[in-house]
């Protein structure tokens, strides 16, 4: 299984419904849901490498957990259940500690000392608190009642052994490792990371710190799009910035689709004169044109080039955040391997109003104050610290016309998105 590649996308793959003019965000979403698959090879990695891997395969629990009965608490096992009433039991010499069993049958109407997480001497179902109980001269005396199996784990209440615990496309959390170690798996079959290439395409675009003349700008797009790849958990390859350039381009994508599964440009997606990304898309036959109901969003230009999927974004550093997070983020996770994830959000009252056009959806900057969503105060799209006031997108559902203070407004952090 290692190493073995899966089959490359087909070149249509990115093909929108025809006749179509302004596809809404959910049609868009589905398309790429089911055209899209695994495009990276399987390795076998230690849990302890493992975290936000993406599992290659279901895993099923080795051993149950609790792998035996034990104590829920430090005190005393006997035989349950017990009445109303005083009870006094002899209690018996030696103990049951965590690790360290009693080997002995505990006979019915005695006791032993137990500790917590201890496994459960056989003739012991049950466990009375120590605080409930005093003891003295080898006898225990507590009142009842006590329910049979009272603070007292059953083995396999948790995970019962060669139940599947985890499944293929999981993005593996810290508390996944916790339960893969629990049921007793040590390695597990992960997808390799997704090698995303990020490349910045206009003459204007200066590297920061770089001197900067009149008419330039420092390039924006690229630290956050390599960074928002990484965070998606993705290995990043920087191709840097390139001139509106043909050729110049050209040979970026070709070195581009050697290295990476997958390329993201920023700029030049549109259909203008210096849109050498959509140009060169359209001359390899491979190009689609992605009009969606959607602000912010200029089109994107989706498309192939030599077997890498090309996510042309737009350079706006707004829409190209938004897009990235709204489109290329399931696309990604799913040429890396994991389930499609759509991403929490939740309904918060409004604290600001806004009116839009119905039939497209938009995305505001936002943030939660005080149980409220705030917008950021401008939506222009080349407003780059509205991005960095957020903490997370408001979507404004398609049909919406007028949101007012108080009106529910479904909120998505940035961290439903993996950022
Ligand atoms: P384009 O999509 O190439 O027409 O660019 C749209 C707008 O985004 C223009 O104002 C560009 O200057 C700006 N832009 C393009 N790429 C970047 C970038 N990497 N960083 C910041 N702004 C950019
Ligand atoms: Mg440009």
């Amino acid at each position: 299984m290692t190493d073995l590649n899966p089959p490359p996308l087909r070149n249509d793959c990115f093909a929108l419904p025809a006749g179509v003019n302004w596809t809404p965000v959910d049609e868009a979403l589905v398309l790429l849901r089911d055209r899209l698959a695994p495009v990276t090879a399987v390795e076998e990695v230690a849990i302890g490498n493992a975290l936000g891997r993406i599992l290659a395969q279901d895993v099923a629990a080795l051993r149950s957990n609790p792998p035996q009965a034990n104590s829920a608490v430090d005190g005393y096992g006997f035989a349950g259940a017990i009445s109303e009433g005083t009870h006094v039991l002899p209690l018996l010499q030696g103990r049951a500690a965590a690790g360290v069993p009693y080997a002995g049958v505990v006979p019915s109407g005695a006791a032993i000392r137990i500790l917590t997480g201890a496994a459960l001497p056989n003739g012991v179902d049950t466990v009375i608190l120590e605080e409930d109980v005093n003891a003295q001269d080898g006898q225990i005396a507590f009142n009842g009642p006590l329910k049979q199996g009272a603070n007292a784990r059953k083995a396999g209440e948790d995970v019962v052994a060669g139940k599947i615990v985890l499944t293929l496309g999981r993005v593996l959390t810290p508390a996944d490792l916790a339960l893969l170690s629990a049921v007793g798996v040590s390695r597990v079959q992960v997808r390799k990371p997704l090698r995303v290439a990020v490349i910045s395409t206009g003459d204007e675009l200066v590297e920061p710190g770089q001197p900067a003349g009149v008419g330039q700008i420092f390039d924006a797009n690229r630290p956050m799009l390599l960074a928002m790849a990484r965070r998606f958990g993705a290995v990043t390859i920087d191709m840097g910035r390139i001139a509106d350039d043909r050729a110049a381009l050209r040979a970026a994508l070709d070195s581009a689709a050697e290295q990476a599964d997958v390329i993201l440009t920023s700029g030049g997606a549109s259909a203008g004169d210096e849109d050498h990304v959509s140009a060169l898309l359209t001359e390899a036959g491979a190009m689609q044109e992605w009009r969606i109901a959607v602000k912010p969003g200029r089109p994107l230009a989706l498309g192939m080039w030599q077997g890498a999927p090309v996510f042309g974004l737009p350079g706006n550093p707004v829409a190209a955040m938004v897009c990235t997070l709204v489109f290329a983020r399931p696309a990604m996770a799913l040429l890396a391997g994991a389930g499609w994830d759509d991403p929490q959000g939740f309904l918060l009252p409004a604290a600001f109003e806004k009116r839009k056009k119905p039939g497209r959806r938009e995305y505001l900057r936002g943030r939660i104050r005080e149980g409220r969503v705030e917008a950021f105060k401008s939506e222009g799209s080349g407003r780059i610290s509205g991005l960095s006031w957020a903490e997370g997108l408001i979507e404004i559902q398609d049909g919406a016309r007028h949101i007012q203070p108080g009106d529910p407004v479904r909120f998505i952090p940035f961290s439903s998105f993996g950022l």
